[in-house]
């Protein structure tokens, strides 16, 4: 038996795997995770490794390969526990160990230490004197400026004394080489928000949050870990049960993680968090440097902070002893990885709390199918919070039918009762935000005067128009001409719908000249912190109205918002990919919380063409039970998750058709293969083009393959993508795998 193993997991250099022979006495204790010893280089000095992998076979010349000398007993490290999730990810969700091990480990690349430099003074002040005195009399200005100042202080910060006493690198070369101070320095940890003197913020838990902080703490008290369904409205104050949680969990020694979307991280949300656990917290981020990002890491594990806030990749932590991830509107589709390994946050949360004996807690107001399912159950355990904390009544939602505007005159993509209730809110001083969809009123066609919208016959899904003009089916591939005339209604009013956050805030400075408008989208936010600083001022009443996308709906807490409009809708309701409906229930979910958040009621108006659509209808009564019902009664009979697994095999290439010729063969390959186990349920759909068709000048094509996700199912792929590559197609394209997906690639 062989074993490879990593020897410096700190460096970027992760690329260097050395195998190692397994010594008999040994072979039944090393496993992938472990920490062994190794004789290393060429002096064969004793140093740490960790396995990353075991096989039979050796890939070097056998007479070379060194022996593993033995196990590391000092302790499980966390280390050994992070490169064991990495291998668990590798065989779940496919790639290389590589990928997946860049994936956990905390990586430190070059040059990224911070180094504070200090000037200690190292005469006394005797001594000192009289060089300040011998500098003034020589008329060396600076070296006297600084010694005067290493009088009044024996510590000098070096890049204070540079740009503040305006004294040159020379200067203090000079000094230090007369022995008058030293040169040191410190390696200082960045910690990306100083935590002030904030207060904490007393309140009085409802009877619900103190519900679910008692089931959890209790639990946590005997021992038992759990997953825990925190199903609460928004505004139930979900944030809050979280954090006493936590502290329950630090209070017994041990760390949490908290993943949130990277969107909803503002400023307001992490400031939650530090008036409650202070310095102990620290946050990841997007906008951290690699380094700065190592720094915090490394804090964690040196156990200089219990919280770690922070997207997808906060779940990587190296905690020593950890005892809890949260996982905060856990339905969100960016807690899957787009990238190899394409994991998903909340499975592998549950697999690193499972073996690190922690619980989970998934927070959402609109849970996703799956979760919600595996708490019905009995899987999870589900508390439920069903009123706003502050006891608000919920926004009052009207859906307005856009067809019907239509035919009362009204062309603007403002309906009537929008435009009313905007001017409404302009004279009282209350705010407005409108959202649209973010994949925005583009694809997809449909009729202004009837709202009929062109679906594939065989799949329910609506139609795309594709550069060829033909209109085509993203799931089966069927396609048919481009239609000029309404086939329900005969009107020519009928074709591709786009608008976008612009045009719309364009509209709106036209029918309220007077109003003081904000666009928030990728565009206006792209700078740094621009996306905070507009937030704020919004905040503060410097606008009236926000025009954004639904990227910027969470999380946020405006007192003064008493209006919410949503549009453009639509074309999520008509979206391919099994997920559109949960999707739509929650975007509206999410976009109405926002709406009457203090004393004032709130409003919501939903604009669209199919208002008898009974998920609008169900997000309109905010009605998740029912719309959990129905929607989970239709995965079952259409055999989509949680009732089966989905994975993709997504091609791409820079030739069309040899992207659809390799994903033909792959499909050949697949059946072959699958021939050989008529036993092992499976469907294929496709090959069909891409969700996006063309990225980069590269065309892309998949196979949707529905199946039992389980090991058999991945080597079955596995061994397909081998006979695959052995054959060498001459038509070249790149194939992803991505096992656990969502629908899209
Ligand atoms: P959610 O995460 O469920 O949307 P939050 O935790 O953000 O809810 O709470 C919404 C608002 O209500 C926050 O401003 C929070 O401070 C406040 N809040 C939460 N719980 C209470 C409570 N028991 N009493 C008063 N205010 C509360
Ligand atoms: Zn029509
Ligand atoms: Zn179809």
């Amino acid at each position: 038996m062989f074993a490879d193993v990593i020897i410096d997991i700190q460096h970027e250099k992760l690329d260097k795997i050395f195998q190692y022979r397994i010594p008999e006495r040994l072979e039944h204790e090393v496993e992938a995770g472990m920490a062994v010893v190794v004789p290393f280089g060429k002096g064969n000095r004793k140093t740490k490794g960790y396995v990353t992998a075991l096989s039979k076979t050796c890939d070097y010349d056998i007479s070379k390969v060194k022996e593993i000398a033995d196990i590391s007993r000092s302790g499980v490290e966390i280390e050994a526990k992070l490169i064991a999730l990495a291998a668990w990810m590798k065989s779940n969700y496919g790639g290389t160990m590589l990928q997946s091990l860049k994936t956990v480990l905390p990586i430190k690349e070059k040059e990224n230490i911070k180094v504070k430099k200090r000037l200690r003074l190292l005469i006394d002040r005797e001594t000192g004197e009289k060089q300040l005195h011998y500098y003034l009399e020589k008329n060396q200005k600076a070296r006297a400026r600084l010694m005067a100042a290493l009088l009044d202080d024996q510590l000098l910060d070096y890049e204070l004394v540079r740009k503040k006493l305006n004294i040159t690198a020379t200067v203090i070369r000079a000094l230090e080489e007369q022995h008058v101070l030293a040169v040191e320095s410190e390696q200082v940890y960045r910690n990306p928000v100083h935590a002030e003197n904030i207060q904490k913020k007393e309140i009085i838990y409802t009877q619900e949050q103190k519900r679910a902080i008692m089931r959890f703490c209790k639990d946590y008290e005997n021992g038992i870990r759990k997953t825990y369904l925190l199903h609460g409205v928004t505004g139930s104050g979900k944030t809050e049960v979280y954090m006493e949680m936590i502290q329950s969990v630090v209070d017994k020694g041990k760390q949490a993680i908290v993943l949130i979307p990277e969107i909803a991280l503002t400023y307001q949300t992490v400031m939650r968090f530090y008036r409650r656990f202070k310095d102990r917290v620290s946050v990841m981020n997007s906008r951290l440097s690699a380094g700065e990002r190592y720094d915090q890491m490394m804090r964690a594990k040196a156990g200089e902070v219990d919280v770690m806030i922070g997207p997808r990749s906060a779940l990587f932590t190296p905690f020593p002893n950890l005892g809890l991830i949260v996982i905060d509107e856990e339905h969100e589709p960016t807690y899957k990885s787009e990238q190899t390994p394409r994991y998903h946050a909340r499975e592998t949360a549950l697999r690193r709390a499972q073996t690190e004996g922690a619980s989970v807690v998934l927070g959402s107001a609109t849970p996703s199918m799956e979760a919600m399912y595996r708490a019905k159950n009995g899987e999870y355990v589900l508390m439920e919070m069903k009123n706003r904390s502050k006891m608000q009544d919920p926004a009052e939602v009207y859906t307005v039918d856009m067809r019907k505007e239509l035919k009362n005159g009204n062309r603007s993509i403002l309906s009537e009762q929008l435009q009313r209730l905007m001017k409404e809110r302009l004279e009282k001083k209350e705010q407005t935000m409108l959202f649209l969809n973010r994949r925005g009123y583009s694809g997809f066609v449909s009729c202004r005067e009837c709202g009929h919208v062109i679906k594939c016959p065989h799949c329910d899904v609506s139609l795309s128009v594709h550069r060829d003009g033909k209109m085509r089916c993203h799931y089966c591939g069927y396609e048919q001409t481009h239609v000029k005339i309404c086939p329900e209604c005969g009107s020519d009013h009928i074709g591709e719908f786009r608008a976008g956050t612009q045009q719309i805030e364009e509209i709106v400075k036209t029918v309220f000249p007077q109003a003081r408008v904000l666009r928030m989208d990728q565009d206006s936010t792209a700078a740094k912190d621009a996306h905070e600083k507009l937030l704020a001022k919004f905040a503060r009443h410097e606008y009236d109205i926000m025009v954004g996308t639904q990227m910027v709906a969470k999380g946020l807490d405006f007192e003064d918002v008493t209006l919410v409009g949503v549009l453009g809708i639509d074309s999520l309701l008509f979206a391919q990919g099994f997920r559109a409906y949960e999707t739509v229930f929650s975007l509206i979910t999410q976009v109405v919380g926002r709406s009457g958040r203090a004393k004032d009621p709130g409003f919501a108006i939903i604009q669209t063409t199919d208002p008898d659509n009974p998920v609008l209808n169900l997000a309109a009564a905010q009605d998740y039970d029912a719309f959990f019902e129905q929607e989970i009664a239709y995965r079952k009979l259409g055999l989509y998750p949680p009732f089966c697994g989905l994975c993709v095999v997504g091609f791409s290439g820079p030739k069309e058709i040899e992207v659809a010729r390799a994903a033909a063969r792959f499909s050949a390959l697949l059946g072959r293969q699958a021939a050989q186990q008529p036993d092992l349920p499976l469907r294929v759909l496709g090959p069909t083009p891409g969700n996006i068709e063309k990225i980069n000048e590269n065309y892309r094509y998949k196979l949707t393959i529905k199946c039992r996700a389980d090991k058999r199912f991945r080597d079955l792929v596995r061994q397909t993508l081998g006979l695959y590559e052995q054959e060498k197609l001459p038509s070249k394209a790149t194939v992803v795998v991505d096992m656990h997906s969502d629908g899209d690639i």
